[in-house]
């Protein structure tokens, strides 16, 4: 079976006004082509699951229990197979939105030692993922990701079944693995960073790290952005009777793949390449004049 699969139900490829080629042009096996994943020129790397700004990648690998096993850790350290072999196959599938959630609750460390002997591809994705997350980070008076070169783990004894799949990675977290270890059958994950994101709790902070949406001629409540984008970043709301509607905007999960800004037809929206605080857009029919404020926009530090 392949390693991949991409669900086509979720692909941008069937909604016009948008084009989305992530996953083939990030592939370093040229394994996509189509839409197709190739099984046998795909190494598993993960880079696609990172890249999709749908989830539309399934994989073998439960990379949301596995993110929510590493924040049981301590200290929280994210690395592969190479080092511990219960561990996650590879570590491509990380984007700078996910080591930001993590690393903003508690340091987070990160084990890259064997990426660029690996796959030169990943490293260097990951280089940049983590500097941008670095910066975000600093921002907020907190740590840097720290880059760790973990001891190997002792190779599993013989008689060890498959589905201790992160036994001696969770070994350490001393609660919660005895579920992961149940839940890896040979499942398909959808693995939606996004939905990942969006359940955290405490709830994560939004950072320049994410989208930014402005609105740039009025708006006529149409409502059409929010029923096509497939993240559910965006809904109408009215706050009062006497307010005006307001077109809320949810930077965490946006993905910036275009549909709301490509399809709206007073093409009143725009994607801003950095979240700048603006997350209500009050729709009272008025040019807008400036940014609206947001008040969850606040790095915080310490
Ligand atoms: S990155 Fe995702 S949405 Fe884009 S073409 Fe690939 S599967 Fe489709
Ligand atoms: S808000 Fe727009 S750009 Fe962001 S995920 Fe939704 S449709 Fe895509």
């Amino acid at each position: 079976m392949a390693k991949r699969e991409i669900d086509l139900n979720r692909c941008l490829f069937h909604y016009t006004n948008v084009t989305c080629s992530h996953c083939e042009t990030i592939c370093p096996k040229q394994a996509i082509k189509n839409r197709e994943i190739d099984a046998g020129k795909c190494d598993n790397c993960g880079l696609c699951t990172a890249i999709c700004p749908t989830g539309a990648i399934h994989s073998d690998t439960d990379y949301d229990s596995a993110l929510t096993a590493v924040q049981n850790l301590e200290p929280q350290v994210l690395m592969c197979q190479k080092t511990a072999p219960d561990s996650l196959p590879c570590l491509g599938a990380l984007n700078r939105r996910l080591l930001w959630a993590l690393a903003d609750q508690k340091p987070l460390a990160i084990d890259t030692s064997h990426c660029a002997s690996c796959n030169p591809a990943v490293a260097k994705w990951l280089e940049q993922e983590i500097a941008a997350c670095n910066e975000a980070l600093q921002e907020a008076g907190k740590a840097p990701l720290k880059l760790v070169r973990v001891k190997a783990a002792p190779a599993p004894a013989p008689s060890v079944p498959r589905r201790s799949f992160f036994r001696s990675l969770f070994t350490a977290a001393k609660e919660g693995a005895t579920e992961i270890a149940a839940a890896q059958v040979e499942h398909r994950y959808a693995f939606d960073p996004v939905i990942w994101l969006a359940k955290q709790t405490p709830p994560v902070k939004p950072a320049a790290l994410f989208p930014g949406l402005a609105l740039k001629s009025p708006c006529n409540s149409c409502g059409l952005c929010t029923m096509l984008c497939p993240e559910k970043a965006l809904a109408l709301t009215k706050p009062s009777d006497n307010a005006p509607a307001c077109l809320q905007f949810s930077p965490i999960k946006c993905t910036a793949c275009g549909l709301c800004t490509g399809n709206c037809p007073q093409q009143a929206l725009e994607l801003l390449p950095k979240f700048q605080g603006a997350s209500s857009f009050p729709l009272d029919g008025q040019p807008p004049s400036k940014p609206s404020t947001c008040d969850s926009f606040k790095l915080s530090r310490g």
